[in-house]
């Protein structure tokens, strides 16, 4: 059976988890970053930048951070090393096209509103997943 393919805007924290949760779920997912790296807004920041949440809070339920990390509120190098570590570990880097920046989107099939919504449950509630089913959405890209 053809894989569907999943469009992602964004390999930040919420690009990266919805990318893996997508492959768990035996989709072919995407993901258009247009920077060159993970992380978002972690991957540069002012070199104080701490975590406002404690450690326990902020980590990925299937990833904890390491335990070399002891700090209660990691730096911003912590925290763009734990994203990146997970992006790692669970093998997305593949499934990211760097230096892409979405610069629009279109819908151009009607769907009913039933399989619209069927959709739209799988595709989580996250403005930055979007979905390509039966309806299609094409991309355009820098
Ligand atoms: C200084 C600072 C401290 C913070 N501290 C905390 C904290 O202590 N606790 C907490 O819960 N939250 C905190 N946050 C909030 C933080 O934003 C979130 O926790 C989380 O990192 C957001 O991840 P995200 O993936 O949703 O967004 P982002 O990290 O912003 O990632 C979005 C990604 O999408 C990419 N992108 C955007 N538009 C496009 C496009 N058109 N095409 C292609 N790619 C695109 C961007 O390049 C980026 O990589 C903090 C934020 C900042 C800035």
């Amino acid at each position: 059976m053809e894989m569907k393919q999943i469009g992602i805007v964004g390999a930040g924290i919420s690009g990266l988890v919805a990318c893996k949760y997508m492959l768990s779920k035996g989709y072919d997912p995407i993901v258009f970053e247009a920077r060159s790296r993970v992380g978002g807004v972690w991957i540069k920041n002012f070199e104080t930048t701490t975590l406002q949440t404690t450690k326990p809070l902020y980590q990925f339920s299937d990833f904890p951070s390491q335990s070399s990390v002891t700090e209660d509120f990691p730096t911003q190098h912590q925290v763009f090393d734990h994203i990146q570590s997970y992006a790692q570990h669970f093998d997305l880097l593949k499934h990211i096209r760097f230096n892409t920046k979405v610069v629009g989107i279109e819908y151009d099939q009607v769907l009913s509103d039933e399989e619209l919504w069927s959709w739209s449950s799988t595709a989580m509630a996250s403005p930055l997943a979007m979905i390509n089913g039966n309806g299609r959405f094409p991309l355009k890209t820098l």
